[in-house]
């Protein structure tokens, strides 16, 4: 066991505060990992709060972080100390299943083992990144290539695969049109890859507020949705549509947007049930789908195009002390475009 310091949230109602926690002794199979930065993902604080209901406390929270390899285990082959690595939303699946077996351990059926508030394969509860050290298999571990500077690639573990994901599984490229709807954590990073992909690029925001930032990271439109004539100006435009947006959304109005056999992928989780009208989906032959992060071969793929394209989050560096205030801003969209915690303060 190795003691290490970190920041947990201890009730639904209260701040996070600095802990120690245990991490387990490095088994052969494992890597411990200096931890460098920490992303701060909406997740972190739907779970800190417990508003998804299932947060068990003390919760250590962090699922987008970067780091630099400190010891491995004797059977370790992938990693070697010092390698710039990264850890994405989850460190363990069945990994004997059909959905494990295409690396797509996201979708494991017998269940993945998420970075924080779950159970790892030793029964022991899982703690994320808000902390100096992880001990992780080495299979869930990714490596960071050196083009990709390590605080601009930590939101790149949750927010990067959750854009690349879609946009390479329904072909984003050359000749399609893609729409981005919300331009946060999520949406600015999915603008830089859907444009590097080669498609045409349409940001759909609530406001112009963030237009000259979408355009500088490679929008070639940018329209705002709380103007009505947006969704007349862009009726059948689309091939595909990217919900970043965890707000409720007339999802008639957005599936209007879509061309024939357009696709409409919802990447957030509304708190209600999505409701749709059949009219919108026969129209144009027209999907609605969901995608959830991705796996790990595509999360190594997903980090060495972006540091093929120079492409990493736009981030604000905070210390620890400033994670409560940063969850505040991150709720008032306060942010350009993701905090990354400075993994020395913890
Ligand atoms: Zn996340
Ligand atoms: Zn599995």
């Amino acid at each position: 066991m190795i003691d290490v310091s970190a920041y947990a949230a201890n009730s639904a109602g209260g701040p996070l505060e600095k802990t120690t926690i245990e991490r387990r002794a490095v088994g052969p199979h494992d890597v411990l990992i200096e931890i460098k930065y920490a992303g701060i993902c909406h997740s972190d604080i739907h779970t800190a709060r417990n508003e998804w209901g299932h947060t068990v406390y003390p919760v250590v929270p962090g699922h987008e972080i970067t780091g630099v390899v400190a010891e491995i285990g004797s059977e370790v082959t992938g990693h070697a100390v010092g390698d710039r690595v990264g850890v994405g939303c989850f460190v363990d699946s069945c990994r004997k299943c059909a959905s494990c077996e295409a690396g797509e351990e996201q979708y494991c059926p017998n269940g993945y083992v998420g970075t924080y508030n779950n159970v790892g394969r030793d029964g022991k509860r899982t703690a994320g990144g808000y902390s100096t050290h992880i001990v992780v298999d080495e299979y869930f571990v990714l490596s960071i290539p050196d083009g990709l500077e390590l605080d601009a690639a930590a939101p790149l573990l949750c927010a990067g695969i959750t854009l690349y994901s879609p946009l390479a599984h329904w072909g984003a490229g050359p000749g399609q049109k893609i729409a981005i709807a919300g331009m946060g954590g999520l949406g600015h990073i999915g603008v830089k890859i859907a444009h590097a992909m080669g498609a045409e690029v349409t940001v759909l925001s609530q406001t112009l507020s963030k237009k000259d930032d979408g355009l500088r990271f490679g929008a070639d439109q940018y329209y705002a949705t709380s103007d009505k004539e947006t969704f007349r100006a862009l009726r059948g435009r689309f091939d595909l549509i990217l919900n970043t947006v965890s707000a409720p959304i007339d999802m008639d109005r957005y599936l209007s947007m879509l061309a024939m056999n357009g696709t409409l992928v919802e990447l957030g989780l509304p708190e209600n049930p999505i409701t749709v009208s059949g009219f919108s989906l026969i129209r144009n032959r027209r999907s609605l789908a969901g995608s959830f992060v991705g796996g790990i071969p595509q999360t190594q793929e997903m980090l060495n195009f972006c540091a093929r394209h120079g492409i990493g989050a736009e981030i604000e560096l905070i210390p620890a002390d400033k994670i409560n205030e940063a969850y505040e801003r991150v709720i008032g969209s306060d942010v350009r475009y993701r905090f990354v915690i400075d993994a020395a303060t913890f």
